[in-house]
């Protein structure tokens, strides 16, 4: 990766390690403590992995300066060598003493063999030119610029050979070329002694340029840029090219000919190493990458563990609400029946604490003591394995008082996650308050009507007084014709027959009035509420009386019809002649109207018809009355509804109730051409099942 690419992506990875850190610091809720050992650890990674890179950046920078410093020094020992070998050559071609013929030709093949050679020039001692040889691979390099004009350097150069008596380098020159350009050039000279005696000069003419591509641009030009330079930084002679980066390696390195001293710079072609220069660093990049992705994937789940702590804790929480505010109770029990769990309603319930009750076995600390054989049969039924009803059960527990209360238990298999059986889980609900309400409801029901049974009392009262008239008057009368009997002093033998017969018809008379209010009392008095078998009959003839006296008084026909052989009815006897006689009473109160002659009310008692109803039996009361019209039809069950001006309106109302909690369903329909018939239903009692 490139450092320009590198920078445009730190911006990018900035954002990202901000968005990344936001999310890892909304992901810690856990304190400032776990907080800050994030930021520590963060922190810490991110240094060493900066530090890494800079290290692995610097080492291989390094290694570059080292590397160039050794190419320079190379460079150096390889011009020495080869200028070395030049001399050699060079003085090789004066100790042969050569013609000039020959010494041209000799110079022509060193020319040849070395590019950076540019001009051969034999001189005798006063430096005068007796010959010169152009290197024939350039333009002659004198051609623009004449010899003698550049000669100063070179005398100084030959004189300073002379007096060393070895080859002399002089100080490089600029020389302007033909083609417009010029180029930097060095004479060596060297002295050409035979025994001390001095026989004239050698000048070479280098080319600067020449000498760095031909000597060193091979080895060391594909890598770096070579050049010459002045001390003060000048270039004079320039080869191989660059490709500047950021930041350029270069090494220097003095060239210290004798006469002159040369500077050889390289510059190195690769500038500021790469960010992943190699290997080393590319390794250390990736192990970082790895650590960080690694410190992210951790951070990650633990974000992930934290929201899943946070919803099992809220889920635990309200899951604990829950319970706490449910005013059912519910507890769990093991396979053994012992118990595992139980919610504060059920604490509160009991008056026991949760301590108390987990872990105990039967006999539970609730159970009343005299239900406990009971109840440990119960438990040991269910613990066989079988089921509780659906719909729940119900018992008596003890608080911690020792009062006992009614509970419904809805019992159900508690299953595990693995869906095995662990034990039971049940849910109590208190229903002693429910059981209370409904006994007081009963109770307010029982009074009201009897109530309505002491206001139909009172409506008869004058009823009864003047049916028991009749006997009265009689039984007086009979009295009186006794003691007049038994007041004549001569009382033959049949007037004590006659007076015999007077007390039978008394005792008679008084019977019948006893009955008369017999009946009334039995049907005022209040008896237990007790089902039982009564024949229908039974129910007639005990109304009969009280029903004959208003009949007598509204001139109405009682007719009665009962199917033969009708079994016996369950129900709670008093309760359903106070049915009846409320019935025939309106039957015959609808019927009392000015001009209607005939008046009949029957009362009828049959099997039930319908296939539905089989097992029951049907009592209707009809009458030739008036009739029902359609207003009052609809609010003729509404308590307090009379059209009566002495009318309570709670007979039909209480009728209905009486006959529902039977079981049983009371309906009326008009009759043609005038009239109607009340029909209720009770269940009979089948023989079978009697005898059974
Ligand atoms: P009460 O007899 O005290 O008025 P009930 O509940 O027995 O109260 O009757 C309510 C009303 O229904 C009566 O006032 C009457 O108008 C009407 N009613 C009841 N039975 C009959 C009947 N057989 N024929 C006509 N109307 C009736």
């Amino acid at each position: 990766m490139t450092a320009p690419a590198l920078q445009r992506l730190i911006p990018t990875f900035k954002a990202r390690t901000l968005a990344w850190w936001l999310a890892v610091e909304n992901a810690m809720p856990g304190g400032r403590g776990r907080r800050s050992l994030w930021v520590a650890l963060i922190a810490l990674v991110m240094a060493v992995l900066v530090t890494l890179v800079w290290l692995a950046g610097r080492y291989e920078a390094s290694q570059l300066q080292a590397e160039l410093e050794r190419d320079t020094a190379n460079a150096v020992s390889d011009l020495r060598t080869q200028l070395s070998r030049h001399v050699q050559a060079l003085q090789g071609l004066q100790s042969s003493l050569p013609s000039e013929a020959f010494w041209s030709l000799e110079a022509q093949a060193l020319l040849r063999e070395n590019r950076d050679m540019l001009r051969i020039e034999w001189r005798d001692t006063t430096l005068n030119l007796k010959q010169s040889a152009d290197s024939t691979l350039r333009s002659p390099v004198f051609e623009r610029v004449r010899r003698t004009e550049t000669l100063s350097e070179t005398q100084q150069a030959c004189q300073r050979a002379q007096r060393s008596s070895g080859p002399n380098y002089s100080r490089s020159y600029y020389l302007p070329q033909t083609d417009g350009l010029g180029i930097e050039v060095m004479d060596m000279c060297l002295p050409n002694t035979q025994g001390g005696v001095l026989l004239g000069y050698t000048v070479v003419t280098y080319g600067l340029q020449e000498l760095l591509g031909a000597r060193l641009g091979e080895s060391f030009g594909r890598r770096n840029e070579i050049s010459f330079t002045e001390p003060d930084g000048t270039r004079l002679a320039i080869s191989g090219t660059q490709s500047r980066g950021l930041r350029v390696f270069t090494a220097q390195q003095l060239v210290d000919l004798p006469g002159n001293t040369l500077v050889l710079r390289m510059d190195g072609r690769r500038g500021e190493p790469d960010l992943f220069p190699n290997v080393l660093t590319a390794l250390v990049t990736g192990m970082s990458i790895a650590l960080v992705t690694v410190m992210v994937l951790l951070a990650k789940d633990s974000r992930r563990r934290l929201k899943a702590e946070n919803d099992l804790a809220e889920a635990l929480a309200f899951r604990k609400a829950m319970e706490d505010s449910l005013v059912t109770g519910l507890r769990a029990r093991d396979l053994e029946g012992r118990i595992t769990y139980v919610n504060p309603a059920f604490c509160q319930m009991v008056g026991l604490t949760s301590e108390q009750l987990t872990g105990k076995l039967a006999p539970m600390p609730y159970w009343p003591p005299e239900m406990v054989d009971e109840y440990k049969q119960r438990q040991a039924i269910r613990l066989a394995g079988n089921a509780p009803p659906r719909e729940g059960f119900e018992s008596v527990f003890m608080r911690a008082d020792g009062t006992r209360f009614e509970v419904l238990i809805i019992e159900a298999p508690l299953i595990s996650g693995q869906g095995q059986q662990t034990g039971w889980m049940g849910a109590v609900i208190d229903i002693s308050e429910q059981r209370r309400i409904e006994e007081l409801s009963r109770a307010s029901q029982e009074r009201l009507q009897a109530t309505a049974r002491l206001a139909t009392v009172g409506e008869m009262a004058s009823l009864l007084s003047h049916e028991l008239n009749q006997p009265l008057a009689a039984i007086a009368s009979y009295a009186n014709g006794s003691l007049n009997l038994l007041k004549d002093p001569a009382a033959v033998p049949q007037t004590l027959d006659d007076v015999h017969m007077a007390l039978r018809r008394i005792a008679e008379q008084a019977g019948r009035a006893g009955k008369v209010i017999n009946s009334v009392h039995d049907f005022v008095r209040r008896r237990d509420q007790a089902r039982e078998a009564v024949a229908p009959v039974a129910l007639l003839d005990a109304i009969a009386p009280l029903v004959n006296l208003q009949a007598r008084k509204l001139q109405v026909k009682v007719h009665t019809r009962i199917d033969p052989k009708l079994p016996p009815v369950l129900c709670d006897r008093t309760m359903v002649e106070q049915v009846l006689l409320n019935l025939a009473r309106n039957g015959m109160q609808a019927m009392d109207q000015p001009g209607s002659n005939e008046r009949v009310l029957v009362l009828q008692v049959r099997r039930a018809a319908s296939n539905a109803e089989h097992g029951w039996v049907e009592f209707s009361v009809s009458d030739v009355g008036v009739g029902i019209g359609e207003d009052v039809a609809g609010q003729l069950f509404t308590p307090f509804f009379t059209t009566k001006a002495e009318g309570m309106g709670l007979g039909l109302s209480l009728c209905r109730t009486v006959v529902e909690q039977h079981g049983g369903h009371l309906s009326f329909e008009p009759l043609t051409p005038r009239g109607t018939v009340f029909r209720f239903t009770l269940p009979a009692v089948l023989l079978d099942k009697i005898t059974a």
